[in-house]
């Protein structure tokens, strides 16, 4: 089938460079199989290519804690969730991980955790810190909403990044699925760790119960807004023991659509092929590469706690020790014909280079 007149015209205005407004970007994320699909994911690609070039950067994600005060519908970490056994790696393990991420040469380690009170901002800080001294990494911390206190001390010990995705723009949607909190709070901490002078990252889920393509449209024009360094975008994968474990996991096709659309309105924003996507997928992080994706995390926590990390059922790579993600990541990456970034892979925007 022909690309239809709406579609042609967004897509070449995504072509120029011309900034896509609302009404184009719900017609791109709305394209149909075929020729429309195609056109949209070529440019995506190429759009990636002429930003960050056939480097795919390793960002090697310590999972250190289950514990979560949050009860998230969609998580499988939710407090209310008391099937699962809870864990918090020691110090000297994460190091351990580090050490070994160190000498394959990676570049940017992502220390990511439940919303857990457990550890204080200082622990946080000592946590970054030590782990700065294993080897000339950028960290990067994904621990949730903490006080402005707690970020300054994280930031203070050397952090150079930090996650927050927003999971969704509809405000309404948030808090149903997020209880207790709210998406001004959320997006009035990313703008702190803005200010703080952090290398952000924020994201959000594809196909949650309850939205819509209007929802992801302005997903992307929040992701456009923060000025986002990275964005997460994956689908949502549901898990048994949530309320919402009875609902369909999110599309394929859709998360990849939303992210080569990603990658028009955010040229120069890195976009992981998520894990979520290669759980979906045996392909999906392929997939992903080739719709706008420049940066993939391989997990590197020790392999006994894995499983427990469990956000979403069968999650890639829980069954798999470091060496097996990694191999299997590095192996992933040729086969596409790209190539295994080197050195930190930070930002390419003027403010953050080297
Ligand atoms: N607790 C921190 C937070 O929520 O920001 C960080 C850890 S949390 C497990 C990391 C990410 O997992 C969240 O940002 C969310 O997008 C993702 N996630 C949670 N449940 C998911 C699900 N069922 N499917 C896909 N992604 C999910
Ligand atoms: Fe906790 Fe994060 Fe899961 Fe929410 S998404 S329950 S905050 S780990």
């Amino acid at each position: 089938m022909p690309l239809r007149e709406e579609f042609a015209k967004a897509l070449e205005k995504g072509a120029s460079g011309g900034g896509l407004d609302r009404e184009d970007i719900i017609t791109l994320l709305q394209a149909l199989p075929g020729e429309e699909e195609e056109g949209l994911f070529g440019l995506a690609d190429k759009v990636r290519q002429e930003n960050f070039g056939e480097e795919v950067h390793l960002r090697g994600i310590i999972e250190f804690s289950n514990y979560c005060r949050n009860d998230c519908f969609y998580c499988g970490l939710r407090r209310s969730n008391r099937e699962i056994r809870r864990y918090r790696i020691p110090l000297e393990e994460i190091l351990a991980a580090a050490e070994y991420a160190a000498g394959l040469g990676y570049g940017t380690i992502v220390l990511q955790a439940g919303e857990d009170p457990h550890y204080s901002g200082a622990e946080l800080a000592e946590m970054v810190r030590r782990v700065k001294e294993v080897g000339n990494f950028a960290v990067t911390v994904c621990v949730g909403e903490r006080s402005l206190e707690d970020y300054q001390l994280i930031k203070e010990a050397g952090a150079d990044r930090y996650l927050l995705k927003h999971e969704t723009a509809d405000s309404g949607l948030f808090s149903k699925l997020r209880p207790g909190t709210t998406l001004a709070e959320r997006i009035k901490r990313l703008n702190w760790l803005r200010e703080l002078g952090f290398q952000v990252g924020s994201g959000n889920m594809v196909g949650l119960p309850g939205q819509t393509v209007e929802t992801l449209a302005d997903d992307i024009l929040l992701l456009k807004e923060l000025d986002v360094e990275m964005a997460g975008i994956g689908p949502f994968i549901p898990h048994e023991q949530t309320p919402v474990g009875d609902s369909s996991p999110g599309d394929l096709g859709l998360t990849l659509r939303v992210l080569a659309v990603a990658r028009l309105v955010l040229p120069k924003t890195h976009l992981p092929a998520t894990t979520a996507a290669g759980t979906l997928h045996p392909k999906g992080r392929q997939m992903a590469l080739g719709c706008g994706a420049n940066v993939i995390m391989p997990n590197l926590s020790p392999a006994s706690y894995r499983a427990l990390y469990q956000i979403y059922p069968e999650k890639a790579g829980s069954k798999e020790d470091a060496d097996e993600s990694h191999g299997k990541i590095t192996s992933l990456i040729k086969e596409i014909g790209r190539s295994v970034g080197s050195g930190r892979g930070d930002s390419p925007k003027d403010k953050f280079r080297e």
